[in-house]
């Protein structure tokens, strides 16, 4: 039997989509809620998309801001950049509010931006260390990710998608 492929992210129209915090998803897993938060920092087919090498130094400077916060509450399950360069997914676990979230992924990103090398830049934890840059090149992608939280905190609640007319 084929089982039905449902994602939420390819039913939004991205044509459509501006920069922004969105959360596509809420699933439980184990009685716990799951929460995928879609961090686009580039706007689809308008804005450049991460180079490489910025993808890669902001994983390892986000993925250690956000597991190094001290949050009983909020979990770390997963965070990489999107095949498509335009942005990144944050996975957390447990029971919080969106607020919360944001304000979440908020700290995390000011414990990037305070650090002054890319940590596990070295052969042994990475797999690809050439390609990470210098903490000060990708400064710019960071900034914007804490003015998009900013933006939504204000409002209280993610940025929305549109989704596409399915015919
Ligand atoms: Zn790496």
């Amino acid at each position: 039997m084929e089982k039905a492929v449902r994602s939420v992210t390819f039913q939004v129209d991205h044509e459509k989509m501006a920069c922004g915090i969105y959360l596509p998803m809420t699933e439980m897993v184990g009685g716990v809620p799951v929460k995928t938060l879609d961090i686009r920092v580039c706007k689809p087919y308008c804005d450049p998309v991460l180079t490489e090498g910025e993808a890669h130094t902001i994983e390892h400077m986000l993925a250690t801001g956000v597991r190094s916060l001290e949050c009983d509450h909020i979990q770390v399950l997963y965070f990489g950049p999107m095949g498509c360069h335009t942005g990144f997914y944050l996975l957390l676990a447990g029971n919080f509010t969106d607020l919360e979230a944001l304000q979440f992924l908020r700290a995390g990103t000011e414990k990037a931006l305070a650090m002054t090398a890319c940590p596990a830049n070295n052969r042994r934890q990475c797999g690809n260390c050439r390609t990470l840059l210098p903490t000060e090149k990708v400064r710019p992608v960071l900034e914007k990710i804490r003015a998009l939280c900013l933006a939504c905190e204000e409002r209280k609640s993610f940025d929305s998608y549109t989704y596409l007319e399915m015919k």
